[in-house]
């Protein structure tokens, strides 16, 4: 039986943080055995909220580091940029008749970023966000899409988008899945309800163990709890979220010890990072022999494209036909 397909992106926008991580890469990583597996790099997607561009090649050079040394196979899951393969941008434009502004302005996931980002008018493009990524999707035909929570409104739009190229023209496409894990937003060092970059409230796959250290013992914790010995609430606190995740042999322990005031949060802070580092040192170890070897990250990235394109044409031909375009 042929298996199913995984398509699933991010944007170059900076290094990745344990968010990233636990919410969508772990997945990737996890499912490239069962799955066939593509993964996008989105640079046109940086646009969006950044319309600067110096930065967008090292990030991507980063990105592609963090996801190789986290364990992504690129013989199991060709890596490429959404801006190499040209058949991106011509399904964009194609499914960009296939949706109305309405439903495109009801998208949850835009309005956060307009609230966060502060943004005061929202331009055409970041509106099209979805419909970008349905293409990036359906031109593989990505059955299924591990991400974070804050992606499943626009696997919604690319199921609509699928259905009504299907209705209209012809059969071409599947309607994606998303897949999700169980911290599917993790929560951000101030206590906001998600870590992102743009809030800067972050641990990096690349910090070493002493930034690690200091991020944590900043960390926002039960605003009630402020001696040693008061009672705490784990279930409000974002450091026990990280002991859930990084330390589950310890986690129960805890909750306890935290409730009863046992432990203070000084500890369970120090403790908690040490597991982060555990969990971090090997990735950071073989970030290390990437970047002494930058010539193989670069050919990562054009055998993917060589990959990637192969597939592209070929459903954008299949595309064409049912259009009866070309
Ligand atoms: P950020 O949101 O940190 O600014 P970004 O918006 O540039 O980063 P995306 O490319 O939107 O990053 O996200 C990449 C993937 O990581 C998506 O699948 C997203 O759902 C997931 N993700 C991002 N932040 C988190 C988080 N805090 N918890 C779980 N998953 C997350
Ligand atoms: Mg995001």
């Amino acid at each position: 039986m042929a298996k199913k397909r995984i398509l699933s992106g991010m944007r170059p926008t900076g290094k990745l943080h344990i968010g990233h991580y636990v919410g969508a890469l772990e997945n990737w990583i996890k499912l490239q055995n069962e799955y066939e597996s593509y993964h996008l790099i989105a640079d046109y997607h940086v646009l969006t909220t950044d319309l600067s561009t110096e930065e967008i090649y090292n990030n991507t050079i980063d990105m592609l580091i963090d996801w190789l040394a986290s364990g992504l196979d690129p013989e199991k899951s060709p890596m490429f940029r959404q801006s190499q393969i040209k058949e991106h941008a011509e399904l964009f434009l194609i499914f960009s008749m296939l949706i109305t502004k309405a439903r495109l302005e009801r998208n949850p996931t835009l309005k956060e970023q307009v609230r966060d980002l502060n943004i005061e008018n929202v331009i055409y493009g970041h509106l099209g966000y979805p419909v970008l990524q349905a293409a990036d999707i359906l031109l593989y035909k990505g059955e299924a899409v591990p991400v974070g929570e804050d992606q499943v409104p626009h696997v919604e739009i690319t199921r609509e988008i699928a259905r009504k190229f299907n209705n209209q023209y012809g059969k071409v496409f599947t309607e994606p899945e998303p897949l999700l894990t169980k911290f599917a937003r993790l929560p951000g060092l101030d206590g906001d309800a998600k870590m992102s970059k743009s809030l800067g409230n972050t641990i990096l796959l690349s910090d070493d163990a002493e930034t690690v250290k200091q991020k944590l013992r900043k960390a926002v914790t039960d605003p009630q709890k402020i001696r040693k010995n008061d009672p705490g609430r784990p279930e409000i606190c974002l450091v026990f979220t990280y002991h859930q995740k990084f330390n589950p042999s310890e986690a129960q322990q805890i909750e306890k010890d935290c409730r009863s005031g046992v432990l203070g949060c000084v500890d369970c802070k120090l403790r908690c990072a040490e597991k982060i580092n555990q969990f971090l040192a090997p990735i950071l170890e073989r970030r290390k022999k990437l970047e002494a070897n930058l010539d193989y990250v670069k050919d990562v990235l054009i055998e993917g494209e060589k990959k990637a394109r192969v597939v592209a044409e070929q459903t954008m031909s299949e595309v064409r036909n049912k259009m009866l375009i070309g």
